[in-house]
């Protein structure tokens, strides 16, 4: 018997729960709404939050505010917030221009190609494709394979939406087709970057994201 829940005394959970996901064994909770037992353990039929209620010894998923999982070929925006090998991990902040609050996270991959920025191209400047944690990106999905939101983001319209200064924190712009500048600063570095590059595309994301 699995006892691995045993130790939560919180009654809600953050993470948003996904479907088939394992909540309880039979032996510690009856199964409510929203959920079905498998071989004795009790899983999520539905996208929420995970509720156990001690009184009853019921759990089930609560669908008020639950997070909409994107779907193949949603338009996401989000930052990078971890960078792991040749992977970017993306937390996704707006989907199909809709504020999410979900919590879920995308993967794309660090090595970009197509789009006149790639191996192939060659280049000059002995830069290499950048990412950085905090960088806003756009992208497409492709994949939901394994409960994992793969995007991609070789597209002219996809790649960094803005970022700020990795040396000062200051506002940057777009100089030429890869290639930031700091206003501040005055430093360069290498991004695939959108073709709408830009803080104040990224305001108007907000504005219209959270209407
Ligand atoms: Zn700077």
């Amino acid at each position: 018997m699995s006892n691995q829940k045993r130790h939560q005394n919180d009654q809600y959970t953050n993470s948003p729960i996904l479907p088939g996901e394992h909540l309880a064994s039979i032996e510690e909770f009856e199964s409510g709404k929203n959920t079905y037992v498998d071989n004795g353990s009790i899983r999520s039929t539905t996208v929420g939050k995970k509720v156990y209620d001690f009184r009853t010894r019921v759990v089930r998923i609560d669908q008020s505010n639950s997070p909409i999982l994107p779907k193949i070929g949603d338009i996401l925006v989000g930052y990078v917030e971890m960078l792991f090998g040749s992977m970017l991990s993306i937390r996704i902040l707006f989907i199909n221009d809709k504020k999410s609050s979900s919590g879920f996270s995308a993967i794309t991959s660090a090595r970009v190609s197509g789009g006149g920025w790639g191996r192939d191209r060659g280049d000059r400047r002995g830069g290499k494709i950048i990412f950085r944690v905090g960088d806003i990106i756009k992208g497409r999905v492709v994949s939901l394979l394994n409960s994992t939101i793969h995007i991609v983001i070789d597209e002219k319209e996809f790649g960094v939406l803005y970022t700020i200064c990795f040396n000062c924190g200051g506002d940057t712009v777009r100089v030429n087709n890869n290639t930031i500048k700091c206003i501040e600063c005055g430093v360069y570095e290498d991004r695939k970057l959108t073709h709408d590059y830009g803080k104040d595309t990224l305001l108007l994301i907000h504005k219209i994201g959270n209407n």
